[in-house]
C-alpha cells in the first residue's frame, strides 16, 4: 500500500504517525479497557508499521510498539509484580498462506521434524499464577510483559482457578482469564439499565473486571480461566505442549482440551476450519487459533524475540460481526 519509491524521510513520517496512533489505541485498550476502534483497524495500522519497519530496519527503535509487549501499568492503582521471565505476546497471521510461510520458516530453523499443537486462542487477558508447594500465593496480569499488576484477591474469586493443586508443586503457570459470552451479555444489559458505559467486547469486560481494586466486583462478574503455559515444564516430566495441558488437568487446573496435534503443516487448514465451525457455539469467545511447536525441546531451541515466541503463532479469524446481536438471540434465557 506504500509507494515503492517511498524515501526514508517520508517513511519516517509515516512511522512516527503510526506509532503515536497505535500507542494511543493501545492505551485505550490495555490500560482503560475501553477501545475506541475495532481490532481490525488496530491490526491494519500495526501491520502497516511492521511493513514499513521491515523495509526500513534502520528506523526501528526500542520504543516502537512492534518491539514491546502492549500494555503499561503506570497508571494502575493495583500493586505491581515483576515477571522475572517476561510474559510475551504472540506474532499473528491473517491468512493460510502466511501461516504456511511461518511453518516453513520455523521448520527450517528447527533441528528435528516438527509436530504442532493447535489450540483455541481464548479472547481474554493473560495471567500468571504462582503456586508454592501446591498453594496459590500470587496472581498477576501481563502488564507490559515485565511488570504486571497483582490481582491475587481478584483471582481468588474465580471458581475455575484452584487455590490448591492436587500435588504440592512449586510452579508458575500462565493462561487466560475470560468472561463467558452469557456473562458478558448479562453484564452489559445490567450496565445499560444502570446507565453505565457498556464494554466493547468480552475481552475488555474480562480485563476491566479483573483489574478492580475491590475483589467483590470481580466476584460478581463470573469470570473463568484456561491455563496453557509454564516455563517450568521440566518439573512436570513431560516433553510436549500437548502433554503439558494433560498434566495441568491432572493438577486440577482449568484446561481447554479441544487442542489437536498435527504432524504436518498441510493439516492446519482442515483443523482450523473445524475449529472455526464450532466458534459460534462455544460459550466463550475466541479470536483465532494458536499454532505451537509441540516439542518443548524444539521450543527452547527456537526461543523468543523481545516480543513474541518464535515457536508459536496466532492465526486470527476475521472479526465476528455484531457478537452481541447474535448473542441476544442465542444466549439470552
Ligand atoms: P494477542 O492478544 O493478540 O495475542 C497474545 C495473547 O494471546 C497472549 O498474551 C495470551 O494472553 C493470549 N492467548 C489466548 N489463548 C492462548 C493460547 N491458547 N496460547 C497462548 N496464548 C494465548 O496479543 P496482544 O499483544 O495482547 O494484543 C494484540 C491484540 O489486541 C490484537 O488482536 C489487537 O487487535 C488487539 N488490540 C486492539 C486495540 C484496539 O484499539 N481495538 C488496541 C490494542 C490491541
Amino acid at each position: 500500500e506504500f509507494d515503492a519509491a517511498l524515501d526514508v524521510k517520508t517513511a519516517k513520517e509515516h512511522i512516527s504517525k503510526l506509532r503515536v496512533q497505535i500507542k494511543q489505541w493501545g492505551q485505550e485498550y490495555y490500560e482503560n479497557d475501553a477501545p475506541t476502534v475495532e481490532d481490525a483497524t488496530y491490526d491494519a495500522a500495526y501491520a502497516s508499521l511492521v511493513a514499513l519497519e521491515e523495509r526500513f530496519p534502520q528506523l526501528i527503535t526500542k520504543d516502537s510498539p512492534t518491539q514491546q509487549v502492549g500494555g503499561s501499568v503506570q497508571k494502575s492503582a493495583l500493586p505491581k509484580v515483576e515477571h522475572p521471565i517476561p510474559m510475551l505476546s504472540l506474532g499473528d497471521v491473517f491468512s493460510m498462506e502466511q501461516l504456511t510461510m511461518w511453518a516453513t520458516r520455523t521448520e527450517k530453523n528447527a533441528v528435528s521434524k516438527l509436530d504442532y499443537n493447535l489450540e483455541l486462542k481464548i479472547d481474554g487477558l493473560a495471567i500468571a499464577l504462582d503456586y508454592q508447594e501446591g498453594k496459590l500465593v500470587q496472581a498477576s496480569t501481563r502488564g507490559n510483559g515485565v511488570i504486571g499488576e497483582d490481582v491475587t484477591a481478584n483471582i481468588l474469586t474465580i471458581d475455575a482457578i484452584p487455590r490448591q493443586l492436587t500435588e504440592p508443586l512449586t510452579i508458575e503457570v500462565r493462561g487466560e482469564v475470560f468472561m463467558p459470552k452469557q456473562a458478558f451479555v448479562n453484564l452489559n444489559k445490567q450496565r445499560e439499565a444502570d446507565g453505565l458505559a457498556t464494554f466493547a467486547n468480552p475481552r475488555n469486560a474480562a480485563a476491566g473486571s479483573l483489574r478492580q481494586l475491590d475483589a467483590k466486583i470481580t466476584k460478581a462478574r463470573q469470570l473463568s480461566a484456561f491455563i496453557y503455559y509454564t516455563d517450568q515444564a521440566d518439573i512436570l516430566n513431560v516433553t510436549t505442549q500437548a502433554q503439558v495441558l494433560k498434566r495441568f488437568a491432572e493438577l486440577g487446573l482449568p484446561v481447554n482440551l479441544t487442542n489437536r496435534v498435527v504432524t504436518n503443516a498441510n493439516q492446519f487448514e482442515t483443523v482450523i476450519k473445524d475449529f472455526n465451525q464450532q466458534r459460534e457455539e462455544l460459550p466463550y469467545g475466541i479470536d483465532g487459533i494458536v499454532v505451537k511447536v509441540n516439542s518443548l525441546d524444539e521450543q527452547a531451541k527456537l526461543g523468543n524475540t523481545v516480543k513474541v515466541p518464535r515457536w508459536a503463532i496466532a492465526y486470527k479469524f476475521p472479526p465476528e460481526e455484531a457478537i452481541t446481536q447474535v448473542l441476544d438471540v442465542e444466549w439470552t434465557v
